[in-house]
């Protein structure tokens, strides 16, 4: 079986979750922690947690920590 390569520096999740962009469930692939790139779309969206695992969309300042992490 042949497993895709990945950077080291980047962390790797995956989790089928609700996506808010698309309203398709989907695989969201962890980006950086807490935030999650849609397999479907292609969105980025921040995972929150409240009881249960939501989905949202990224406003300004979810955009900015993505741009400092990567
Ligand atoms: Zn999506």
């Amino acid at each position: 079986m042949e497993r895709l390569k990945f950077k080291s520096s980047i962390f790797i999740d995956n989790v089928f979750g609700m996506c808010p962009e698309c309203n398709e469930e989907a695989f969201l692939v962890a980006i950086v922690s807490d935030y999650y790139k849609c397999t479907n779309c292609g969105e980025d969206t921040r995972q929150y947690v409240n009881g249960h695992i939501k989905y949202l969309k990224l406003n300004d300042v979810d955009r900015e920590v993505i741009k400092k992490h990567i």
